[in-house]
């Protein structure tokens, strides 16, 4: 399955995310594009070690260069210190115009290894290789590329797209079951917000999807990529409707950094649409048999729906006041009307959002 992401009328850009295509077609696909004679491929350590080399011994021909730069897994790597060692290797290594960047594993590869392509010699072309189910149906599409700042996650990046996404839904066989329940939450996310089809298609094939089967995968995937698309082609600033993807991220943001990062992102997220369906029915705004069904899809694939009795609700709340998305006091919440629609801008003050909690 190919989609084609056109954003021709605010970045004259123009991409394709291929999905359903195995290790090896990328790598010969990859290594026939004309125009390139260096490729630089970055990882991280776990992805490395499962298919890095092979990766890289299947790249190099005698007319292609290739090198493989692995930084250690985790979020700790996001950091402008990884991105400079990165940068220092690369222009040892003679990058230039002829170069192009790989970004080869989940999430933070894609941001990290995407911000080093977009200011490396003002940017050097860049392909996703996304390899966390997370990753497949988010942070590869859309263009945001970024490091954290010991003040707060993605707080130094840039809007830089890649010339191709690759998605390969066999490598997600070697992903931990609680890294795939976390992209799971995503996964829900797009579905409670967008596409009422993908919920019941979530619900009733519950069973082919955990023990991922690839005919599936390949449909759930696809479905997030097309809705993804939908939405930054759209809106690729996100000033309006790329604001629907917050969905369970005002409350969920705050509970994930107040677990000091012990819960996953789609943890923290799965808390955080549960509990934001919560307001949304307490303010009359979703039928309560609406906000029950999504907490049953969420606890079908595992995914927590309670915040954690050790969090204080006040606590939680107020530190979504920091958030990027405050305005005098006011949070403006992404809150659900019915399975598969969202509204945005929904204004509410700590103490109204309390109060609709305890309701
Ligand atoms: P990650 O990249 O840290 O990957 C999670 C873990 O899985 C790591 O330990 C990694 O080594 C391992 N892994 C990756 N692929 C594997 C595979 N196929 N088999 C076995 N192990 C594998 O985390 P993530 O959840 O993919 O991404 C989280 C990051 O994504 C965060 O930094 C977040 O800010 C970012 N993000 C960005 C966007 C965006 O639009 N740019 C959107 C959402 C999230
Ligand atoms: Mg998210």
């Amino acid at each position: 399955m190919k989609l084609h992401i056109n954003l021709r009328n605010i970045t004259d850009c123009l991409y394709d995310v291929i999905i359903g295509i195995k290790l090896p077609a990328i790598t010969s696909e990859i290594a026939r594009l004309n125009g390139f004679s260096k490729y630089f491929i970055i990882t991280d350590s776990n992805v490395k070690r499962l298919y890095g080399n092979e990766f890289l011994k299947t790249l190099r021909t005698d007319k292609i260069e290739a090198h493989l730069l692995s930084v250690p897994a985790g979020e700790k790597s996001k950091t402008r210190k990884t991105k400079e060692q990165l940068e220092d290797k690369l222009l040892k290594l003679n990058a230039d115009r002829s170069s192009i960047i790989i970004a080869f594993g989940g999430g933070v590869i894609g941001d990290l290894a995407g911000f080093v392509a977009a200011t490396l010699l003002r940017g050097v072309p860049l392909i996703q290789i996304p390899t966390t189910l997370l990753s497949q149906v988010d942070s590869s599409i859309g263009g945001k590329v970024a490091v954290d700042h010991p003040l707060g996650k993605n707080l130094i990046g840039a809007f830089y797209h890649p010339k191709k996404v690759y998605i390969d839904v066999n490598v997600l066989k070697t992903l931990s079951e609680r890294e795939f329940r976390s992209g799971m939450a995503e996964v829900i996310k797009y579905a409670a917000i967008l596409d009422q089809n993908l919920f019941s298609f979530l619900l009733v094939n519950h069973a082919n999807i955990i023990h991922l089967k690839q005919s599936t995968l390949i449909h759930i995937i696809s479905r997030c990529c097309e809705l993804k698309k939908m939405i930054v082609e759209k809106d690729e600033r996100e000033t309006g409707l790329r604001r629907v993807l917050n969905f369970g991220h005002t409350i969920g943001h705050a509970v994930e950094s107040l677990s000091k990062y012990k819960l996953t992102h789609g943890e923290a997220i799965s808390i955080g649409m549960a509990a934001e369906a919560k307001i949304s029915t307490s303010l009359g705004i979703l039928k309560r048999s609406d906000m029950e069904r999504l907490t049953f899809l969420l606890e079908l694939y595992k995914l927590p729906t309670l915040i954690p009795s050790r969090m204080n609700l006040k606590k939680i709340i107020e530190s979504t006041i920091h958030d990027k998305k405050v305005q005098q006091g006011e949070v403006h919440y992404t809150l659900l009307e019915q399975i598969g629609k969202a509204r945005v801008g929904v204004k509410l003050t700590a103490d109204k959002v309390i109060k609709s909690f305890n309701k």
